[in-house]
């Protein structure tokens, strides 16, 4: 973004009065002078006024709506990432992805820069609720709800929990159903319906850790507040 911009943004006054204080060579980025109030900087640039550092926010956190068809991965010599998503202002080298969605699964996605809350989050006692809607092949029965929260042991031996279920819509050859899990193993979603006969034909994840994408489109992000961000922590 434009280092008037972002004084503005910071509320260093109006355009005018931000142009009068780069004439006056009291703005430097990274040590040097700025020049023109038209140049460019980054969130990785540091800005200082009159030897004040300005707008120095270290932590940030996103929550974005992930698309179909892009990778969870900060950068890829072929595919899209989740990081292509973001708009040049808001890119940070620092960034990345908390977890994990498959490529073809959508909804909610935390992206940050805090590792130590990324580890919390990530981690196998951290138990964050995650709440999926998927459409998998073929009728689910009362049994197969059952043993969804009863405990299913997947092919590898691990055995995982569904906190809850709900049908949403069924008929004899597909079922949407909700599903909260409360662990994070790798392709827990579709390697739970696998081990029922089904195979999931679309996956969508709700909310993490009660953070919800409403109101944002796919490959749509937004800053979570700071609410959220106590909420998180
Ligand atoms: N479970 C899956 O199988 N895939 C995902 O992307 C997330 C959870």
């Amino acid at each position: 973004m434009r280092i008037d911009k972002f004084l503005h943004d910071q509320q260093f006054g109006t355009r005018a009065q931000i142009h009068e204080i780069i004439k006056q060579r009291r703005v430097l980025v990274n040590g040097q002078v700025v020049k023109a109030y038209k140049q460019s900087v980054t969130l990785d640039d540091q800005v200082a006024v009159d030897g004040q550092i300005v707008g120095q926010q270290t932590v940030f956190y996103y929550l974005m709506n992930k698309p179909s068809g892009v990778i969870t991965a900060t950068n890829d010599a072929t595919q899209k990432t989740v990081m292509d998503l973001f708009a040049t202002d808001d890119q940070r080298s620092d960034l990345f992805p908390v977890g994990r969605l498959d490529k073809d699964t959508t909804g909610a996605l935390v992206i940050t820069n805090d590792g130590q809350l990324a580890h919390r989050l990530v981690s196998p006692k951290s138990h964050v609720g995650k709440l999926y809607e998927t459409k998998v092949t073929g009728k689910i029965t009362a049994e197969q709800l059952q043993s969804l929260q009863a405990g299913i042991v997947l092919k590898n031996g691990d055995q995982v929990t569904a906190e809850s279920t709900a049908i949403v819509a069924q008929n004899e050859n597909e079922t949407t159903i909700k599903i909260v899990l409360h662990q994070g193993k790798y392709h827990q979603v579709k390697r739970m319906f696998g081990a029922l006969g089904q195979r999931v034909i679309q996956l969508d994840r709700l909310a993490f850790a009660g953070l919800t994408v409403n109101g944002l489109a796919a490959g749509e992000y937004r800053e979570l507040t700071d609410e959220e961000i106590k909420m998180l922590n």
